[in-house]
């Protein structure tokens, strides 16, 4: 008997130029395809003369166990995502399933993660440049996940002044969550900060709305759509959303940010011209934390420790 085989392949956002070679070469080499209707539609040329496995989008674990079932009998599976299939996909889901059943790395089922363009890459590359400084992704579904583990995220992302983008932001019955990411934003961000809502990127039905903050919530959002939020320096022009590389350009002469960076010395210098300049300061863990928006404790250890030790000139 062949050793069984599971891929799980990433096929990018649907469009085939945007698939990679390796994606399609996995689908070519297994033998049973199994994803959702659309994706395998998408890849039509590739699966003909395979066994095909439609499966619903709610139907993950199923899927994992019907790849897994296919491999123990010594198949080539194919498992489809969009996307990459280890962003919100059906990577983590298979290795659960498989784990459960015993698998190790070195027995008789080969898996294979085909890493593919996720959306927020194709979504962010269609708006221009906005995820050139620390982002992250968060999805609103509460299907799997309870609401305040997401607003907590949200919370943090925007108070870190993460550039966020937000997957599965709205659906059918979830209306709700997209609201309540708004208002949580809105405590920490400015209400013209730049959101661009990407629908169907790179699939015929693609469409790009730029907006802000204050007004997302209301413009046309659904389950095919990414939802990419700016951070306090992301600005539009010509119709480009562009994320700044740093926040240097955010210093006037003298000038503070939000988060009580000065220019200067502690940005040419980093992290240990800023630990000899609060250290230098003289002043207490708790002053600092309110300047800087960092935990006192943790300030108190660093001033305790001994790379903090004052040093001359
Ligand atoms: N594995 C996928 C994500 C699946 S979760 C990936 O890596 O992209 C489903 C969510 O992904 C959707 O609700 C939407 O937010 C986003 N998404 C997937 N394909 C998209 C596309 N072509 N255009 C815009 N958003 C997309």
């Amino acid at each position: 008997m062949s050793k069984g085989k599971i891929s799980l392949i990433g096929i990018g956002p649907g469009a085939v130029e945007h698939m990679t070679q390796r994606a399609r070469d996995a689908i070519k080499e297994a033998d049973t395809v199994i994803g959702y209707v659309t994706y395998i539609q998408l890849v039509a040329d590739l699966v003909e003369g395979k066994e095909i496995i439609k499966k619903s989008m709610t139907e993950e674990i199923d899927r994992a166990i019907a790849a897994l079932d296919r491999a123990q009998l010594g198949c080539k599976v194919a498992l489809i995502s969009s996307g990459d299939a280890g962003v919100y996909g059906m990577a983590g889901p298979t290795y659960e399933v498989l784990f459960q059943a015993g698998w190790t790395p070195d027995s008789d089922i080969e898996v294979e993660v085909v890493p593919g363009a996720s959306a927020l890459n194709t979504c962010a590359a269609l708006v221009g440049a906005p995820l050139t400084h620390d982002f992250c992704s968060i999805s609103l579904s509460d299907l799997l996940t309870p609401w305040p583990a997401i607003a907590r995220r949200v919370d943090a992302a925007g108070y870190a002044d993460f550039v966020i983008a937000l997957y599965n932001p709205k659906s059918g019955r979830r209306t709700r969550q997209i609201v309540e990411a708004q208002r949580l934003l809105l405590r920490h961000r400015k209400a013209d900060t730049p959101v661009a809502i990407v629908k169907s990127a790179y699939r015929p039905m693609q469409r790009i709305e730029f907006t802000t903050l204050d007004k997302m919530a209301e413009c046309d959002i659904g389950m095919l759509s990414t939802v990419i939020i700016g951070n306090s320096c992301t600005f539009v022009r010509e119709g480009k959303m562009v994320t700044p590389r740093g926040y240097a350009n955010k210093y006037g002469a003298g000038g503070e940010t939000h988060s009580g960076e000065k220019a200067g010395h502690s940005l040419s210098t980093g992290l240990n011209g800023w630990l000899k300049e609060i250290a230098a300061s003289g002043e207490s863990a708790e002053v600092l934390a309110g300047r800087y928006g960092l935990p006192a404790a943790y300030l108190e250890e660093l001033l305790n420790s001994s790379d903090a030790a004052p040093v001359d000139g």
